[in-house]
C-alpha cells in the first residue's frame, strides 16, 4: 500500500481510516488532532478516534478549473459524517446531476498519482452509499 499524503489518514494494520478526536467533556468530534475544543473550550480533553466512514452531503459544487494536472470537472463536497465531524473531500462515482443535499455517502481510500510524478499516494474520496442515487 502506498503512503498517505494527508496526516488525517492513519492505518490500522493494512486498513486506512480517517483520524479525528473527540472532546471528552462535550462529545464533539473533529477531523484531525486538536488541543482545544471549539464547542466547549475544554483544553487537553481530546481523545483520538476513528472517524465515521459514512455521512451525508452537506453541500457540493462542480469544479471546472483547478491546478495543472488535476482532471476536471470533479465534485467538491463537504460531508457531515455520522459521528458529527465535518470534512471536505471529493465525491466520485456519481453523475453530478444526481447529487442532492443529504445524499448518503461513504469514504473510500484509493491511490492517486500526482501530475508529473510516478509515486502514488493514498487519498480518500467519497462515493454514494449502496442504494443512493448513482
Ligand atoms: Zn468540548
Amino acid at each position: 500500500m502506498s503512503e498517505p499524503l494527508l496526516p488525517i489518514i492513519h492505518t490500522e494494520g493494512d486498513k486506512p481510516y480517517l483520524a479525528g478526536c473527540r472532546c471528552t467533556q462535550c462529545g464533539h468530534v473533529y477531523v484531525g488532532p486538536r488541543e482545544v475544543c471549539a464547542k466547549c473550550t475544554a483544553r487537553g480533553a481530546m481523545e483520538p478516534v476513528h472517524l465515521a466512514e459514512t455521512g451525508k452531503v452537506h453541500v457540493w459544487t462542480v469544479v471546472h478549473r483547478s491546478f495543472p494536472g488535476v482532471a476536471t470537472p470533479f465534485l467538491d463536497v463537504i460531508v457531515d459524517l455520522d459521528d458529527g465531524a465535518h470534512i471536505k473531500g471529493t465525491l466520485t462515482d456519481i453523475d453530478p446531476d444526481k447529487v442532492t443535499f443529504d445524499l448518503p455517502v461513504r469514504v473510500v481510500f484509493r491511490e492517486a498519482i500526482p501530475a508529473g510524478q510516478d509515486k502514488p499516494y493514498l487519498t480518500y474520496l467519497f462515493v454514494p452509499q449502496q442504494g443512493a442515487a448513482a
